[in-house]
């Protein structure tokens, strides 16, 4: 009689991280393709000397991710990280709230969604910032459920 063996284990995996790199609008002169699909981004090393103040500072951006998500235990895998954008800024530095904050229960309570108005805000009439996303492939060790019926295995979060 066969039998279903499973087993968990934590693997070395193979995985994409982001990071979000806010800049001046008139520095933000180099684009990606998107949304045209598919958009491969643009490589650091690649871009034009026109824009090497932009340059500079996406170069330093990437590092930085290597660098802190190093310290989380995400390896490089030594390709180049990617960029994407521009897009209006979200400015996450300044503008990111508490998706537990009382004000959405506030809102839901009174069925009144205007009270969640303080959290709301037009992109493109916010101050002129851009945001450019950063895309690195790095390894990690992630748990990973494998049985006897899969050779793959099936990751789980
Ligand atoms: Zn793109």
């Amino acid at each position: 009689m066969p039998q279903l063996l499973r087993f968990q284990e934590k693997e070395l995996c193979p995985v994409w991280r982001l990071a979000v790199v806010t800049v001046d609008a008139d520095v933000a002169t180099v684009r990606c393709s998107c949304p045209a699909v598919p958009c491969h981004g643009f490589e650091i090393d690649a871009m034009p000397l026109t824009a090497r103040l932009l340059q500079q500072h996406l170069a330093w951006a990437s590092s930085r991710m290597v660098d802190r998500l190093g310290i989380r235990g995400y390896q490089h895998n030594g390709d180049e990280i990617v960029v994407h954008g521009p897009t209006y800024s979200y400015q996450l530095d300044t503008r990111t709230f508490d998706p537990f904050s009382s004000l959405w229960e506030e809102a839901k309570r009174r069925g009144d969604p205007s009270l969640a108005l303080p959290l709301v805000f037009e992109m493109d009439t916010v101050a002129p910032l851009r945001d450019y996303i950063l895309w690195g492939r790095f390894f990690a060790f992630e748990w990973r459920v494998r049985s006897n019926l899969s050779e793959s295995g099936v990751t789980v979060w």
